[in-house]
């Protein structure tokens, strides 16, 4: 299929000045990786410069290769290197440097490992949490291929948010995802964590090919899961050797689906648009507002909506 031209919407401004080479001497200094630049997130250099907030990344855990190979996804898959035991404090010591309270932490999937990875993220929620009392966690995780004991191992370390991603409509998760990858195994891991009181989260790409009976149903289900936040953003193509961008979706499609989602499906915020990422302060600024300052959810999504 020829390469579709990207339209307006999605032009970016290069990073520059600001926090940005700040957070990425702190990342350098640590040792850390982040799903920003693993992934080539778009809005890298609009997170690090702070140019809409007061500058975050999102860390990413257990090394920079992934035992999966999801076909949108530009993280590297395979010879994964063994667990730094040093990760939890070396990022709470990040942290501490770059001023952040609110945090987003991610991972790669390691189906290599004996838990998959569920203690060694769960150490690092416990490893802020103790050193910056006051600091929201939130996590993105893999779907530690649905074992409910390994997402409590995670709901044990006290997140106040717990994300993970479907990613996009049940017909396509094959050849979207990796094929351990799966949507009913994902939404068992939504209804899991939906089951405590910690807020859950999930994200949608846009552009994969998917109709709109498809999304509305993939929503529907996200929500019957339990689920309070969703995101949806446009797939963009990492390479050549990448998934094919089906379409890119005009941001006024993406409006209606943010009012489809709150209004007639009922979650509790949902961030669409673009440029949108899960980590992309989509939510945040909504939990921050409901947790931090005790917002009603009609209040704080009013205002994360007015600051987006
Ligand atoms: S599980 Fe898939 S999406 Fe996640 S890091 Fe690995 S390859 Fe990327």
């Amino acid at each position: 299929m020829a390469r579709r031209r990207k339209p307006d919407w999605l032009r970016m401004r290069p990073p520059s000045g600001g926090r940005f080479t700040e957070i990425r001497e702190t990342l350098r200094n640590h040792d850390l990786n982040t799903v920003c630049e693993e992934a080539n997130c778009p809005n890298l250099g609009e997170c690090w410069s702070g140019r809409n907030g007061p500058g975050t990344a999102t860390f990413m855990l257990m090394g920079d290769r992934c035992s999966r190979g999801c076909n949108f996804c530009d993280v590297e898959t395979g010879g994964m290197e063994p667990l730094d035991p040093e990760e939890p404090s070396k990022v709470a010591d990040a942290v501490s440097e770059i001023g952040l309270d609110y945090v987003v932490l991610t991972s790669v999937d390691r189906d290599d490992l004996p838990d998959q990875g569920a203690g060694h993220f769960a150490r690092t929620i416990e490893e802020i949490k103790s050193r910056h009392p006051g600091i929201l966690v939130e996590v993105l995780i893999p779907d530690f291929r649905g074992d409910p004991s390994l997402v409590d191992r995670i709901v044990d370390a006290g997140p106040d948010v717990i994300a993970h991603n479907v990613e996009t409509v049940e017909r396509l998760q094959w050849p979207v995802r990796d094929r351990r990858a799966g949507y009913e195994q994902s939404l068992s891991v939504l209804g899991h964590a939906a089951a405590t009181d910690i807020y859950t989260k999930t994200s949608l790409m846009l552009g994969v090919g998917e109709y709109d009976h498809e999304i509305y149903r993939t929503l529907s289900d996200c929500r019957e899961a339990g689920v309070d936040v969703v995101t949806l953003g446009q797939y963009l193509q990492p390479s050549r050797s990448h998934l094919d961008v089906y379409e890119y979706v005009h941001p006024d499609a993406f409006e209606t689906w943010r009012r489809v989602a709150e209004e007639e499906i009922g979650f509790l915020y949902c961030a669409s648009g673009p440029m949108v990422r899960s980590s992309y302060r989509a939510g945040e600024l909504f939990v921050d507002a409901v947790l931090r300052d005790g917002r009603s959810v009609d209040e704080a999504r009013r205002e994360a909506h007015a600051a987006t």
